[in-house]
């Protein structure tokens, strides 16, 4: 076996699933980062990554034993808009692996080189979004949040134009599976039902292996990957992480967040804020996450109405009443989310007011979300970190005297309570100014110190060292980033 253990299944299904391709070779690949702990978690030797063929690996110049690389097809609406023929136009699916769970990992590599989805574009990727990807998908991994991974990034000694030359890069991204909504919509929309059924069947088994025996394949799919997104939502929303382009294609049925193009994290909190350059109309603003994920399961539902059941009406049915779901296990997953977050046991009686009336001084106070809430956790007796960044604005006194009131009436003991409410508020986010620092650095200068430091201070969220404070430190108004771009 060679140097990656590859376990492929999406190659053993028909060629109307993807395009094999081969990566197109650079020019001279450097290394950039290595993920030595993924790289075993995935049964991948560090030290062969880190070597002159693992770097020419990762780059696309040299296609290790047992890789079958292949472009995927899909479609999707994009902005709302549907688009039919999308697919991996700067990607390409390398292989799969087993990791040392028995559990299957796609390696892909992004930025590879032309496709026949790549629609005239380059095939390409600049170095700052690959570098931001990163940050950002190792730093959600280590706020526990379902997510791809950044198994290593290359630089390909050659530039990228865009608006001007920028230094080109490649990113191998892990994922469970890169199936997407995105993928249904497509056989959906082309009639080819038969596809659409496998695909149904290689997902469940591939993801919710427990029902792979349903009566209806296609309706336990779709109440599963509405359960994951009802999941998964939340912990952005308990972040302040914003995605920036929830399109159909950029949702996986896997239930892990991917697309870390536009995304970042808010720092003064507002309920409408928007990153994203091209997200004019806010479809992607923070408050509407929750609904547009919804909107999103339900052009999964409709895409797989044909093979839900014969009878098309009582498939619209089944398929409605899967989707309707979703808004009370939102709501409940969101609930354990803040309930951690404020150290109660659970939200009940009129907590729910408590939640909405810190949001809403929040928002009006343009308070910093990170803060805000670890400083609940120092305020409930946690080992100080950011009271000397931070204090509640006096306008908060009522609300936080209502906050105790609650917790001297909650069953958590205060062990209990530091315990969870320290999971649930981190210290360390990639704030945005300091992603758009990195990525300044690297791209303006070659430095590539400041993204090291970044990747390394974030994957420890929660552990508060005083040599850290400028990473937890909100930006000045003159470092504030208003607008982030995709970078394709
Ligand atoms: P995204 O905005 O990253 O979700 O990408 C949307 C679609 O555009 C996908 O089909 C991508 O593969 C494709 N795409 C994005 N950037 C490029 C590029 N530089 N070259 C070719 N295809 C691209
Ligand atoms: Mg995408």
């Amino acid at each position: 076996m060679g140097p990656i253990p590859f376990d492929n299944s999406y190659t053993r299904l028909p060629g109307a699933f993807y395009t094999r391709q081969e990566p197109t070779q650079v020019h001279r690949p450097g290394a950039i980062r290595v993920n030595h702990a993924l790289a075993r978690q995935l049964g991948i030797d560090p030290d062969w990554l880190d070597s002159a063929e693992g770097i020419a690996t990762i780059a696309g110049n040299h296609v290790p034993e047992g890789a079958e690389p292949l472009a995927a097809v899909y479609a999707g609406h994009q902005f709302g808009s549907y688009n039919p023929q999308l697919g991996d136009g700067r990607a390409l699916l390398l292989g799969e692996v087993l990791d040392r769970n028995g559990q299957r990992f796609d390696i892909q590599l992004k930025g590879s080189g032309p496709t026949p989805y790549s629609r005239g574009g380059d095939g390409r990727s600049p170095l700052g979004p690959v570098l931001r990807e990163y940050i950002v998908s190792e730093a959600m991994a280590a706020l526990g949040v379902p997510t791809t991974r950044a198994l290593a990034a290359v630089s390909t000694g050659e530039p990228v134009i865009r608006d001007r030359a920028l230094p080109g890069a490649v990113l191998a991204r892990v994922a469970s599976s890169h199936i997407r909504i995105g993928t249904f919509q497509y056989f959906s929309a082309v009639g080819d039902h038969a596809s659409l059924r496998l695909l149904v069947e290689h997902s469940l088994a591939r993801h919710y292996p427990e029902f792979a025996g349903a009566e209806s394949p296609a309706l336990a799919l779709l109440q599963c990957v509405v359960d994951a997104q009802a999941a998964l939502v939340p912990r952005w929303q308990a972040l302040g992480f914003i995605h920036g382009v929830m399109n159909t294609d950029n949702m996986l049925v896997c239930g892990e967040t991917i697309d870390y193009g536009p995304c970042a994290f808010i720092d003064d909190f507002h309920a409408d804020k928007v990153f994203s350059s091209i997200d004019r109309g806010g479809r992607y603003a923070y408050r509407n996450q929750p609904g547009i994920a919804q909107w999103n399961l339900a052009c999964l539902a409709h895409a797989l109405l044909p093979v839900i059941d014969a009878d098309q009406d009582r498939a619209v049915e089944l398929a409605q009443a899967a989707v309707d779901t979703y808004p009370d296990k939102f709501l409940a997953a969101q609930s354990r989310c803040m309930a951690d977050k404020l150290g109660l046991d659970r939200l009940e009686g009129d907590d729910k007011a408590l939640v909405d009336a810190l949001f809403a001084n929040l928002d009006t106070h343009g308070t910093d979300f990170t803060l805000a809430f670890r400083r609940l956790y120092e305020l409930a007796g946690g080992e100080p970190a950011v009271g000397e960044l931070f204090e509640f604005p006096a306008a908060f006194a009522p609300w936080l005297a209502q906050w105790r009131a609650r917790l001297a009436a909650d069953s958590l003991t205060p062990e209990q309570r530091l315990a969870v409410m320290r999971r649930a508020n981190p210290v360390f986010i990639p704030r945005n100014h300091l992603v758009e620092a990195a990525i300044r650095a690297a791209e303006d200068r070659g430095d590539l110190q400041p993204f090291h430091a970044l990747v390394e201070r974030t994957a420890r969220p929660f552990d508060f060292d005083p040599d850290d404070r400028p990473y937890a430190t909100p930006p000045r108004p003159e470092q504030v980033v208003e607008r982030t771009f995709c970078g394709t």
